[in-house]
């Protein structure tokens, strides 16, 4: 058995095809005739831009417009006149080849992205190496696998899957991916769950130990890969698959559904989202809403900030898609490590304490916050929007914050311009601080919405993205779970709406113990919500009192745990 970091959910059984990039030999060979190797160049690379163009359509096809829009960053770059330019001024002052040109034009920009410190102009480098390969192959005739064109129960393995490879996928015939290199939140990772392909990356020195043919096992949820499996384990991951496609397919009975206990409780299952387009798998996943709008994804992978206008635009296409059910966006989430250059922030020594969402917010008023509450307000008129305020550790926090949409109501009326005057205006409790004020908090907002991502992290002191201190974050760590109790326990009290936006509300495990606390909305990606309803209809409130108070009664993480994975497994 392989073991690798699981990036997107499922089982898939099938044979291996080894997508292998034959190494390029780049020489340095002198031309004569300049013209013509120009010409050469010329015919290369509008080839390579038709076939961009059939990626970017296969990608708007297969999986959706938002992941097409990874190529555009491909044509922008292969249109670029300063480049191309660049490339027959090598040729011609050189006398070389057009392939070293590329080599020595691309690698010095590539190198220049790379060195730069954001995440944009690291993506922007990739690209460059990308399109540099792909004009080189189709110069030298060394073109890749036809990936489109691969059989039915393709498991695909590759070293790394380049985002134009990935476009290529007919997700009918590839039914797994592994991948030596990559992350979970590497272009492929993404492309891969947004196709719902089982898939697991970064399985080092994988492409030794599998031939072509051979018959593998990718197990998406657990980051394992199986090669030739003996007859027993073959079996059990047939049947774990059968019962996997089965109950998908048996979750579209949920369509429609409300998603309410068996003891009449009615809870209500919406999505987290950071694009106005992926409303539409919110709509095909049957979302009662939105429970979280992370802004800033409208913020990021561009190169000024989204305009008052961009942002109007944008949470007002959300609020008229989703028809008068609830949208709660959230005031932008930066700073710390989430970087964007053109906000010009320092690096903080601990960024996940430092410079971060309403702290900065609240610092930049008039480039930042005032033209995005209005913006939200300005959407308002369009839908049921709720403005939600990410961060925040004390009340004076939550009260200028309130403030200012107070004067920017005042300013919007004196202006003539709709916006709904009731507006809702709730926050993230995702601090320690926030958690043991929760009383207090909850007399001054209209809703909570708790973020178990930041949550576990400041309860445990323990930075969620550090794998060698991993085993202390759980959501089901005793303190932590008593926070979450806490908080929902404050928020009933004072009869204010209480949801969950982070990973923990769609964890089966965690579901039952949510319910039992009077947890009211689970926030969640859509692909999750039908998984969720079903838990939530076969339960019984009053009868998960009891399974609640069991689980709170150990004093460690392993206890908890150990205690819901035997309550699950007793239920099915
Ligand atoms: C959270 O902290 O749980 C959350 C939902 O927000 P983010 O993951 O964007 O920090
Ligand atoms: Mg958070």
């Amino acid at each position: 058995m392989f073991k690798g970091t699981n990036a997107s959910a499922g089982i898939g059984i099938g044979k291996a095809v080894i997508v292998e990039e034959t190494e390029l030999v780049i020489e340095r060979r002198a031309v004569t005739d300049v013209e013509a190797e120009v010409e050469r160049f010329k015919g290369a690379l509008e080839k390579t831009i038709s076939d961009t163009e059939k990626l970017a359509q296969d990608l708007a096809e297969n999986v959706g417009e938002k992941e097409a829009e990874i190529m555009q960053g491909h044509m922008m770059l292969l249109m670029d006149p300063m480049l191309t330019g660049e490339i027959e001024n090598t040729v011609k002052n050189d006398s070389i080849c057009s392939e070293y040109a590329i080599e020595q034009v691309c690698n010095m920009y590539a190198d220049v992205f790379a060195g730069m410190d954001s995440e944009m102009m690291q993506q922007r480098a990739t690209d460059m190496r990308d399109i540099k390969t792909r004009m080189q192959r189709v110069l030298l005739g060394a073109e890749t696998v036809d990936i489109a064109s691969l059989p039915e129960g393709t498991i695909l393995v590759a070293k790394d899957l380049t985002p134009s490879m990935t476009a290529g996928i007919n997700p009918k015939n590839i039914i797994g991916i592994v991948t030596e290199l990559g992350g979970k939140t590497s272009h492929s990772a993404i492309l891969a769950r947004a196709m719902e392909i089982p898939a697991v990356v970064a399985v080092t020195g994988f492409m030794k130990n599998v031939k072509n043919g051979d018959s593998v096992v990718v197990d998406g949820n657990a980051g394992e890969v199986y090669v030739n499996p003996d007859e027993a384990t073959a079996n059990a991951y047939a049947e774990k698959r059968a019962a996997y496609l089965k109950e998908k397919e048996e979750l579209q009975k949920y369509v429609g559904k409300p998603s309410i206990t068996q003891d009449g409780v009615q809870v209500e299952i919406v999505a987290n989202i950071g694009k106005p387009e992926d409303v539409d798998k919110v709509i095909e996943y049957d979302g009662e809403g939105v429970g979280l709008f992370r802004t800033e994804f409208l913020f990021m992978d561009r190169s000024a900030m989204p305009t008052e206008d961009e942002q109007f635009e944008a949470y007002k296409a959300v609020a008229e898609k989703l028809a008068g059910k609830p949208v709660i966006i959230r005031t932008l989430d930066i700073g710390g490590d989430k970087e964007i250059p053109y906000m010009g922030l320092t690096k903080d020594e601990n960024p996940f304490l430092g410079y971060r969402a309403i702290r900065l917010c609240l610092d930049r008023k008039d480039d930042i916050y005032r033209p995005q509450l209005r913006a939200l307000l300005r959407a308002s008129a369009y839908g049921n929007i709720r403005i939600m305020i990410p961060m925040v550790t004390c009340i004076d926090e939550i009260r200028e914050a309130k403030a200012l949409i107070e004067e920017t109501k005042a300013e919007l009326d004196r202006k003539d311009i709709p916006y709904n005057k009731d507006i809702q205006v709730g926050i993230m409790v995702e601090t320690a601080a926030a958690s043991l004020m929760a009383d207090v908090f909850a007399k001054e907002v209209d809703f909570f919405s708790i973020g178990t991502n930041d949550l576990t992290q400041y309860t445990m002191s323990c930075d969620r993205g550090n794998e060698r201190i991993s085993y202390l974050y759980s959501t089901f760590n005793p303190a932590v779970l008593r926070s979450i109790q806490r908080i929902i326990r404050c928020a009933n009290e004072a009869g204010i709406m209480v949801g969950m936006c982070g990973e923990a509300a769609s964890d089966p495990m965690m579901i039952p113990l949510l319910l039992a606390f009077g947890l009211n909305e689970f926030s969640m990606s859509a692909s999750a919500i039908l998984q969720s309803r079903k838990i939530i209809c076969n339960s019984s409130k009053a009868e998960l009192q009891a399974v609640a108070e069991k689980a709170m009664s150990f004093v460690t993480t392993k206890e908890v745990e150990a205690y819901m994975k035997e309550y699950m497994e007793s239920l099915a």
